[in-house]
């Protein structure tokens, strides 16, 4: 089965494949040369992986998933949420949400935050939905330098370290991607087997 997964990011792609049997091929959106950017203009997480995985269906005729992952900090009313990326701007400097993030939680005791990530899958004739998340809470400084994004302020419960500090298969193992990931591929095997 031929199975788009609408990410540019062919690391992500190789992941999954990698968990999958044989008989499932993934491509990527460069694999479909797709050069277009995919709206992603939903306000929710949902939303926008339902968008881009129904862009492609319905574009390129390829079955389909895509994900959309966020930061909820909960003294925050949960932003960044959908707007992760570009929190303290359209640049998408890392660094700087990171800062925007340290600041809006200055005096603030309350620091538990989650990541999630919602991956939606459409097939020919049903849609499906699954997420991931890892709760914890944003240290008062970053940590490490492993990662990407807001890794270095990120500690995930029960450890007292940043994922920044984590190793990537430390990470995988417990991370928002990584379970929402395994649910996608448990039930792509159930579903061919
Ligand atoms: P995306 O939906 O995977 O593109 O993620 C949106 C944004 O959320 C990214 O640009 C990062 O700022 C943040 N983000 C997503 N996943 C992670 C993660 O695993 N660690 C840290 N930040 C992340």
């Amino acid at each position: 089965m031929k199975l788009a997964f609408a990410t540019a990011n062919s690391n992500k792609a190789a992941e999954i494949a990698r968990l999958l049997p044989d008989s499932f091929e993934i491509v990527t959106l460069k694999d479909l040369q797709v050069t277009e950017d995919i709206p992603e203009t939903a306000d929710t997480l949902e939303g926008n992986a339902h968008l881009k995985a129904a862009y492609v269906m319905g574009k390129y005729g390829v079955p389909c998933f895509a994900d959309d992952t966020g930061l909820e900090i909960s003294a925050l009313g949960n932003r960044p949420g959908v707007r992760s990326a570009r929190y303290a701007g359209e640049h998408r400097s890392d660094e700087d949400n990171m800062q925007k993030v340290l600041s809006e939680l200055e005096n603030q005791a309350d620091r538990s935050a989650r990541f999630r990530t919602v991956i939606a899958l459409h097939l020919p004739d049903n849609k499906m939905e699954f997420e991931g998340i890892v709760e914890g809470e944003i240290l008062h400084q970053k940590q490490g330098t492993e990662g990407f994004g807001y890794d270095p302020i990120f500690s995930p419960e029960e450890e007292s370290r940043s994922f920044a500090e984590m190793s990537m298969d430390e990470k995988n193992a417990i991370s928002h991607r990584g379970r929402a990931i395994k649910k996608l591929v448990d039930y792509l095997i159930k579903l061919h087997s």
